[in-house]
């Protein structure tokens, strides 16, 4: 560690806040609040924000509700008791242009101690008004001969992240002495190779100007080189996870020209895009090969994903392994289900669905466990105990980013060193998925089948409600078919603004939509009786399905044609783009109706983006600007919010640049060997190290 060769005259990085003069155990105890506990963590406290105090204000020109920094000789102080054992301090100061008056609640002693007539000091503060402009606890700091060492005003100031009892004056006073003690004891981090080719200062400098900067552009680019920093280590730790991954030559090396993979060619009704091409030749190399497959294929709803999954479940079948497809909900596992066994079942696979409400579990784990089944689907219960498999070579799982980190750790420690295959619509920017899906690799379907319309998308005010139901009622005529999304099931006492799905239903059913055949499915119905409604809804023996969100992810009925969402800024942005991508999965032109009227600014602006925009991609790009990356499910499980420093959004350049440099660092130097990657190294072990 760096400690045990520093100068032993120097103070240690690790030594407790507690051992500086005026931090006492009380004190302590606050810090660690701010996760200070010893000296590195001092100095890592890095600055939230800054104020600019460098424009010195003449005290003739302030105006009201600035906030301005005077420069003043004291005139005159004195000690003011108020009422109880209150006290103030009230000052008066004056500069070339005039004099003002400075007050500090509170604080009387001032006028005896520190603000002696003759005394110059800056004061930093907003501007009110009592007997003319005044400062009503300002933030100062008196003159001393040295004016390099001012901290709190006068200069670029320092906001910390803060808590009670602990102030940004204290923070600033013995941050600045630790740069002079303790800093010295700091190695340099960084190859001098990637601080030369960023441009980044050295550690000691970076960490000066972070803390006290000349100008707020110096402090920018300190901050930036400890956010890559950070973002280095996070990519470094991720791949040589991949690394070892790679190197362990354990996983098994699937068959990729046998009869079912051929078979399936064969009875597609359809040519495969471009893009699926090149996804299945890369996940079927994965497979052929000796390590472990860890991809994850990235697409738009209605891109064909599942198309791809299906070529990799018959090259697995060939060589008599099992698949396992893992999907997050029940209605989404039936559908996958009914699919591959209508693809599946005429090459001799058998396919069979495991729920957790399922009668019947036994005698199917039973056959699980023999290996009668090739291709088991299923929700979370495949994690159960009970499920073991026979030959387990290939994991599925759909729409990923619902499920934890830890769940999907679970599946794949169910078959050793089985290939994993990860999809989903989620389109987080490229560069985000980088980090989020970790050591996986990712591949990108960027193009629909052909022949694929965009969905029309049009918020309907409730004068055109009317028209839109006679509109269904053509649609269903014509043999197309619509969904009808409701927020809630049924009425809610708190929500009684919003539409539930079985009034609705009822309501419509025997009103504007009556003669038409409609169905109800929802999350409390038993799997049977969902799995009987999505059939007759894709056999086109309903014409109107009215529905909750269950219907959200994956479902795919390609004569569909019309989406009605009540209440729509009911949802987000992305469950509101999944919902659309419901329709317009066929050659008919789809459209996508937007009801009620949104309650907020947010709402609204949500409905207007929805309606501008088609590409998943784009929307996401529009949902992370409204709402900030923390709402990404999935990437708070992925551990990210630990960064302290970097903003994957803000910083979404500097991942990118981090991300290759550690590509080359590892190329290099798998294991981080090289004397001057040693304190990456000792960073990537320790992460709590960096404290960053
Ligand atoms: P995803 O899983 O990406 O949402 P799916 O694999 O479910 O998409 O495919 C959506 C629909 O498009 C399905 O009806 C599927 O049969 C159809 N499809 C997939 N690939 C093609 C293709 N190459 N040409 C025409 N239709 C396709
Ligand atoms: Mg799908």
């Amino acid at each position: 560690m760096a400690d045990q060769e520093t100068d032993s005259a120097l103070p240690r990085l690790n030594d407790s806040v507690a051992l500086l003069p005026g931090i006492g155990p009380k004190r302590a105890a606050l810090l660690s609040k701010l996760g200070i506990v010893t000296l590195r963590d001092l100095l890592f406290h890095l600055p939230r924000a800054y104020e600019d105090r460098r424009t010195i204000t003449p005290i003739d020109s302030v105006e009201e509700g600035q906030t301005v920094t005077i420069l003043g000789e004291v005139v005159s102080a004195r000690n003011v008791r108020l009422r109880g054992r209150m006290s103030l301090a009230a000052v008066t100061v004056r500069d070339d242009s005039g004099r003002m008056n400075v007050t500090f609640f509170g604080r009387g002693f001032l006028a005896n101690t520190t603000f002696r007539p003759g005394v110059r000091a800056f004061f930093t503060g907003e501007v009110g008004a009592y007997n003319g402009p005044c400062l009503k606890n300002p933030e100062y700091e008196t003159m001393t001969g040295d004016d390099e060492d001012r901290l709190h005003t006068g200069r670029v100031v320092p906001l910390y992240p803060l808590t009670e009892g602990v102030s940004h004056r204290q923070l600033r006073r013995w941050i600045h002495a630790e740069l002079d003690r303790t800093a010295p004891a700091l190695k340099e981090t960084l190859p001098a190779s990637l601080l030369e080719a960023h441009g980044f200062p050295p550690i000691h400098d970076a960490l000066r100007r972070v803390h006290f900067p000349e100008d707020p552009a110096e402090a920018q680019a300190a901050r930036t080189r400890f956010a890559y920093e950070e973002l280095l280590a996070m990519q470094l730790a991720i791949l040589q996870g991949r690394v070892t991954r790679l190197a362990e030559e354990k996983g098994y090396r699937h068959r990729i020209n046998g009869p079912v993979l051929k078979g399936l060619g064969k009875a597609l009704p359809f040519d495969l895009t471009p893009a699926q091409d090149r996804v299945i030749s890369e996940v079927l190399a994965d497979m052929a090969s000796p390590r472990p497959m860890a991809r994850l294929i990235q697409g738009d709803v209605g891109c064909g994903k599942t198309m791809v999954a299906i070529h990799a479940m018959a090259a697995a079948a060939d060589g008599g392994y099992q698949t396992a497809l893992m999907a997050p909900t029940e209605v989404l596992a039936e559908q996958h289900h009914l699919h591959l066994r209508d693809l599946l079942a005429p090459l001799g696979l058998n396919v069979a669905l495991l729920t957790g409400t399922m009668r019947g579990a036994k005698a199917l784990h039973a056959s699980v466990a023999r290996g009668g089944i090739h291709v088991l689907v299923g929700t979370q219960a495949l994690f159960q105990e009970a499920t073991l498999f026979h030959r387990l070579g290939l994991v599925i799982v759909d729409e990923q980013h619902r499920f934890g980190v830890l769940q999907r750790e679970r599946l794949v420690a169910k078959g050793a060193h089985a290939d994993v295959l990860h999809m989903t619509a989620t389109p987080i920017p490229r560069t985000l998925a980088i980090t989020v899906y970790g050591g996986m690799d990712v591949s990108v379907i960027d193009a629909l089948p052909p022949g694929r319309l965009p969905v029309k998308t049009r918020r309907i005010p409730p004068s055109k409600v009317a028209g839109m139901y006679d509109y269904i009622r053509r649609e269903a005529e014509a043999g197309r078919q619509t969904y009808i999304i409701c927020p809630l099931i049924e009425e809610s006492e708190t929500r009684d603004d919003l539409t539930a799905l079985l009034s609705h239903y009822e309501a419509l059913s025997d009103g504007p939509l009556a003669g038409l055949r409609t169905a109800l499915l929802h999350g409390r119905l038993d799997p049977g009786e969902k799995e009987d409604i999505m059939r007759s809804f894709k056999a086109g023996r309903v014409d109107v399905l009215f529905s909750t969100t269950v219907i959200e992810v994956g479902v795919d009925v390609p004569a569909a044609t019309t989406m009605v969402i009540e209440d729509a800024a009911q949802f987000g942005l992305t469950q509101l783009h999944q919902l659309r991508g419901r329709v317009g999965r066929g050659k008919d032109q789809a459209h996508c109706f937007l009801l009620g009227k949104p309650k907020t600014k947010d709402g609204a602006k949500r409905l207007d983006i929805l309606c501008r925009h088609d590409s998943g991609f784009e929307i996401a790009e529009a949902d992370l600007e409204m709402r900030g990356p923390g709402e990404f499910r999935g990437v708070r499980q992925a551990g990210l919010s630990d960064l302290r420093v970097a903003d994957l959004i803000r910083d979404v350049r500097l991942l990118d640049r981090a991300r290759r440099d550690a590509e080359a660092i590892l190329q290099a130097d798998p294991r981080l060997e090289d004397p001057t990657h040693r304190m990456l190294k000792e960073t990537g072990e320790h992460p709590d190290h960096l404290r960053l």
